[in-house]
This record gives C-alpha cells, sequence and structure tokens, in this order.
C-alpha cells in the first residue's frame, strides 16, 4: 500500500496545502490549510475516492502562522472537529492575530480556533503508521517549523521536508514581518535544515517542490 500524498494551491497568496494520508488507516493530515476551504475539501475527497475509503483527518499542522497559512483552520477544524490545530508556540501571538494580520491585506477574518497542541522541536508525531518529526527553526517568523515526514518503503512514503516559508526552491523567507530575525533563519537553514540528507524532497509553503541536496548547491541566497 502506498501513502497517500497532494497538494492544493490555496488563496491568493498561493499556499501549498498539503495532504498526507496512511494507506493502512486512513487517517490523514492537512499542513498549512491557509485558505479555499472548498478546494481543500475537494482535494480531500479525490482521496477518499482513491483510497476507497473515508479518511480521518487527525491533525491540521501549521508551518507557522501567517495568514497565508491558517486562513482555512477554522473552517476544517468545523468540517473536522476532531483534528488537532498544531502550531508552534513561538507563533501563537501572531495566530491569535489573524484578524489584524488581514486587516493589513485588506482581508477579514473571524477570529481564530484555540490550538489543541503547540509544537516542540523534536516532537514526533504520527498520522496512523506514518511518522513526521517537528524541526524548530526560527527566523521566518518566531515559531517557525518545518515536518520531516520518514522513509518508509512499505507505505511508499520518502523522506520530505515540508519546509513551509523558510526554505524554497532556489530561494529562501522574507525576514522583514512580524518578529522575524534574518541571521537567526540563515543560520536555523544551514544548521537544521541543510544537514539532513541530499535526497530529502523538499515541499515548500509556496512555489515548486526540490530537494535537499539541489537547494545546498544552487540555492543563491544560501551560497
Ligand atoms: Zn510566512
Ligand atoms: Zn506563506
Amino acid at each position: 500500500m502506498k501513502s497517500y500524498q497532494a497538494h492544493a494551491v490555496v488563496g491568493a497568496f498561493q499556499c501549498n496545502c498539503h495532504l498526507l494520508v496512511c494507506p493502512v488507516t486512513a487517517k490523514a493530515a492537512l499542513i498549512d490549510p491557509g485558505d479555499d476551504a472548498a478546494k481543500i475539501t475537494h482535494m480531500l475527497e479525490k482521496a477518499e475516492a482513491a483510497l476507497g475509503r473515508k479518511l480521518e483527518v487527525e491533525y491540521l499542522l501549521h508551518t507557522h502562522g501567517h495568514l497565508d497559512h491558517i486562513g482555512a483552520t477554522k473552517k476544517m477544524k468545523a468540517a473536522f472537529p476532531k483534528a488537532k490545530i498544531a502550531l508552534h508556540a513561538g507563533d501563537e501571538p501572531i495566530y491569535k492575530m489573524l484578524r489584524e494580520q488581514g486587516r493589513l491585506f485588506g482581508m477579514n477574518y473571524e477570529d481564530p480556533e484555540a490550538l489543541d497542541q503547540r509544537l516542540q522541536h523534536e516532537e514526533k508525531i504520527s498520522i496512523g503508521h506514518l511518522n513526521l518529526s517537528v524541526i524548530h527553526h526560527p527566523g521566518h517568523s518566531p515559531g517557525s517549523v518545518s515536518f520531516c515526514l520518514h522513509e518508509d518503503s512499505a507505505l511508499g512514503a520518502e523522506e520530505t521536508l515540508f519546509s513551509g516559508d523558510t526554505l524554497f526552491k532556489g530561494s529562501v523567507g522574507r525576514t522583514d514581518l512580524w518578529g522575524a530575525d534574518g541571521p537567526l533563519m540563515f543560520k536555523m537553514i544551514r544548521e537544521r535544515l541543510l544537514t539532513l540528507d541530499g535526497d530529502v524532497g523538499v515541499r515548500p509553503g509556496h512555489g515548486e517542490f526540490s530537494t535537499i541536496g539541489v537547494e545546498r548547491h544552487s540555492n543563491p541566497f544560501l551560497k
């Protein structure tokens, strides 16, 4: 059985919302449900059709608390009340400021739901038989994290990093927003991301996918 993965590009900021599904248990996680709840729901329905069974969304995971990554969290929580809203505590203040974040961009949001889980560096998360670990790398925002999906050949899962807005294909995150710290972000990318195996896939919060090896050798911001 092969793990099911998909992503949808959502919202005005074109955030990559990722779906991970354990093929054995049909337990699932959404990473960064940033906007377009209907589009995310459609992605879930397609997964259900492919697997031939109903998904159990256990987690709404967030790489960080910027509005383009959390905008549909409330609607997804309403659709899946048992799903835990998880974010690093470093971004909880920004998460709670969703209305204020929206106002800056002329967008209206309701107050966000409370967090169910505050993520910590090196914390392990299981989605059925799939295993993820949390890598905290403050810089783009105080609570920015990546989720590293661990390789499991029996489940067809390859080692993959969901890197949010910290590491992009050929670029890195901006550091001019609330609580950002440029030098710290570069230090964290070098110490906690570029040290991963070169074969590890990189699925950023925006834009195309890459690998750690490619970014280590050709990302112009990391020369
Ligand atoms: Zn961001
Ligand atoms: Zn973003």
